[in-house]
């Protein structure tokens, strides 16, 4: 029964390496009929908050990486480990530690300056003399000997020597249980198969590995990812531009564009770059990620955009344009009908931003016109060639943007203009600008009568 989780701490947005965390396992669940579960790892309750909480929850939403099951979270579980940590003591397999935070820093600090790793040393594995309602702490009585191994299905075989690991804290002064017990508790009791996770937790592998085994509980599999870096191989961050996952959405990335960008960042399938999401599923598997991590490429991301851009449904393109409209003051998209408008526009935009910026003209008369342009043909031109082509396009009943484009051939024979005479000054009347899309396209789409009163207005 293969089941999987992702796990995030709730202390910031959806970063897009934890995106890629998440569609890993997503993907992993769906390719063999198993279970995507959701758990959020809110244990620093000084760190954690709602927001973030709801930030990552939008974020997996807005990418389509629904969970099967919750989302949990841990702080609901604190009596769960407090459960465990007791049975750990009562079976000696934890003990209580009242060393004091500055004897333990003074002893680092030693190791340190003799050049030696610092480590636990023990003090209180046999201690017993010390009263109960004295502050402590309680630590985990690993093996001293031999070591801890795992074949990751990632990076290989990876083995600690356990002599390196300290005896680890699993429960605080306070009583509160440490990070990477829950991660093992819950992991457990949520019967996870495949651990699916950034390989930044590889030296946390071995301590759980441990603490399963001390609780009898089986080991999962683990799969470390790689890191994603940026363009200077160092790890992505804010330096390197946005990471959070809805900063990519308001920016006007579709998320079929995102999960594909993000599969491929260190997944591969031969060559190809372009996964619907049913082939994602159909191929995925762990068995095909790298072993060396990925370099963010911002302009795959914007290569890949325009594709779905260009490929996408207009009715479809047209719900996710709407607010990056509205953001610009346009809500009414009806007249124009916002999918006719779109299909004028998906050729050539990289963003749903840009598309919007484009689409504006057809919504608002334009304010300006590109002088500079207009400036090229004398006015008695100008004027001509908008009487003809009002009083052309009143009177033709064109339904077809091709109907539209000979419409426009006939006009410069009769008048004797070459189709950049004509062109070019009703594309500003139409737009504003001379970057718009073909004239019959921009006719089809605006209507008509629209396309009419514009010129109108123009020649004025
Ligand atoms: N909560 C951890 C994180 O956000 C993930 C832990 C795990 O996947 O085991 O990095």
């Amino acid at each position: 029964d293969l089941r999987v989780r992702f796990a995030p701490s709730p202390t910031g947005y959806l970063h897009v390496g934890g995106a890629r965390t998440a569609l890993f396992n997503w993907l992993y669940a769906h390719h063999f009929g198993g279970t995507f579960i959701l758990r959020i790892e809110d244990t620093d309750t000084e760190r954690s908050t709602q927001q973030s909480v709801d930030a990552i929850l939008q974020g997996m939403e807005w990418l389509g990486l629904d969970c099967d099951e919750g989302p949990f979270f841990q702080t609901d579980n604190f009596p769960l480990y407090k459960q465990h940590v007791q049975k750990l003591l009562e079976e000696g397999k934890a003990y209580r530690c009242w060393c004091k935070p500055e004897e333990l820093e003074a002893k680092r600090e030693a190791a340190m300056a003799e050049g030696r790793k610092p480590k636990y040393d023990g003090t209180c594995r046999h201690r017993q003399d010390q009263p109960l309602d004295q502050p402590h702490v309680i630590r985990f009585k690993a093996p001293e000997e031999g070591e801890t191994a795992f074949d990751d299905l990632i990076k290989g075989r990876i083995a600690f020597p356990n002599a390196e690991l300290d005896d680890l804290i699993i429960s605080r002064t306070d009583g509160t249980p440490t990070y990477n017990f829950c991660v093992v508790i819950d992991d457990a009791l949520m019967r996870i198969s495949h651990v699916i996770r950034g390989d930044d937790h590889v030296n946390n592998t071995p301590r759980q590995i441990q603490l399963y085994e001390a609780l009898g509980y089986p080991v999962p599999i683990f799969a470390h990812v790689p890191m994603i870096l940026g363009s200077d191989k160092a790890r992505l961050s804010k330096r390197h531009g946005a990471t959070s996952v809805i900063a990519y959405r308001d920016m006007g990335y579709l998320p079929e564009a995102l999960n594909n960008y993000l599969v491929r960042l260190g997944w591969s399938n031969g060559d190809d770059e372009i996964f619907s999401r049913e082939e994602m599923v159909q191929k995925f598997d762990i068995a095909n990620v790298g072993r060396s991590p990925s370099v963010f490429n911002p302009d795959k991301l914007n290569w890949l955009n325009a594709h779905y851009i260009k490929t996408g449904d207009p009715a479809r393109l047209a719900e996710l344009l709407k607010p990056h409209l509205a953001s610009r003051g346009v809500t009414d998209t009806t007249a124009p009908d916002l999918a006719g408008v779109i299909s004028t526009l998906q050729e050539r935009a990289q963003t749903l931003e840009e598309m919007a910026e484009r689409a504006l003209f057809y919504y608002q008369v334009p304010q300006s016109y590109d002088e500079a342009a207009l400036a090229k043909f004398e006015k008695p031109h100008l004027a001509a060639v908008f009487t003809a082509v009002a009083a052309k396009l009143s009177a033709a009943a064109i339904t077809t943007a091709a109907e539209c484009d000979a419409l426009f051939k006939e006009i410069c024979t009769e008048g004797g203009w070459k189709m950049p005479q004509v062109g070019q000054p009703v594309r500003i009347a139409l737009s504003g600008s001379t970057q718009a899309p073909g004239i019959g396209e921009i006719v089809m789409a605006l209507g008509v009568p629209e396309a009419v009163a514009r010129i109108q207005r123009a020649k004025a």
